[in-house]
């Protein structure tokens, strides 16, 4: 599970989240709904320790990244260590694929360089990760010459790799050409259906999040403003931003 405790973030004087309580119990699929600049990625970098926040705790499966049992801050260099361990996995908008790194490379690198894994059965997994998004034909291409949407799907598989059991999702589709939004959505969609594996998605595809989430949140000034069932918050809103924010992109 993934537990949200008073999270408080601010840029400057521009407070960002102001006090977000959330929990995602395990195995659940919880798409993030909210308005651009309400703070959406500020709160899945927060999760994912890729941010420092003011005050409040994420807790993943009870323990805190970045912090030992004490609740003293690891050095730096021990974070990722950690977050591999709490077993987090992170898409992000624009992929983030190392440039000069094949598809294969990409996949395996992280399992090689974090994990520790022998090059060898790194590069199987990846192959085999590969294959899963539908990618094994292309292993041996730079991130340059794939499309935007395998692009992403070699993100996805480099997140599945160390077999995280919680992973959180930055708008994966939002930079991509529409034509290729189907093959990004039909692989999370194959994720979500998988037991076990938590998953957080902020993403502004409201029938994707309709059709995918068990439960969504939506998010405005910093809290979460409403939650529950898809069904229900995307067709009988009570806060009047979620409303406003469902008017505007129905
Ligand atoms: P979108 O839907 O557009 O992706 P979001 O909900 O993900 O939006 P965030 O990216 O979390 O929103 O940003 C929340 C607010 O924090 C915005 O007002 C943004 O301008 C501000 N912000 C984000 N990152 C920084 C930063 N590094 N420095 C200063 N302000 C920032
Ligand atoms: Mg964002």
């Amino acid at each position: 599970a993934v537990e949200v405790r008073d999270l408080h973030k601010r840029y400057g004087e521009h407070v960002v989240l102001n006090g977000l309580d959330m929990t995602v119990t395990t195995g659940e699929v919880v798409a993030l709904l909210g308005p651009s600049g309400s703070g959406k990625s500020t709160l899945l970098r927060g999760i994912n320790h890729l941010e420092d926040v003011e005050s409040g705790a994420v807790l993943i499966g009870g323990r805190r990244i970045g912090y030992t049992d004490d609740g003293r801050p690891l050095s730096p260099t021990k974070v990722a260590g950690a977050r591999a361990q709490a077993g987090v996995g992170m898409v992000f908008q624009h992929f983030n694929l190392f440039s000069h790194l094949t598809a294969r490379e990409n996949v395996a690198g992280p399992l090689r360089w974090v994990h520790g894994m022998p090059a060898a059965r790194a590069e199987s997994r990846a192959d085999e990760l590969l294959e899963q998004v539908g990618l094994a034909h292309r292993a041996d291409a730079l991130p340059r010459h794939l499309s935007g949407g395998q692009q992403q799907r070699v993100a996805i598989a480099r997140a599945l790799a160390p077999n995280p059991r919680v992973l959180l999702l930055d708008e994966p589709t939002s930079a991509l050409d529409p034509e290729l939004i189907h093959e990004v959505l039909e692989v999370i969609r194959g994720l979500a259906r998988e037991d076990g594996l938590t998953m957080l998605i902020a993403t502004h595809q409201l029938r994707f999040a309709q059709e995918v989430a068990d439960r969504v949140v939506f998010m405005s000034d910093g809290s979460v403003t409403e939650e529950g069932p898809a069904e229900e918050i995307l067709t009988r809103p009570k806060h009047p931003a979620t409303a406003r924010f469902l008017r505007i992109m129905g």
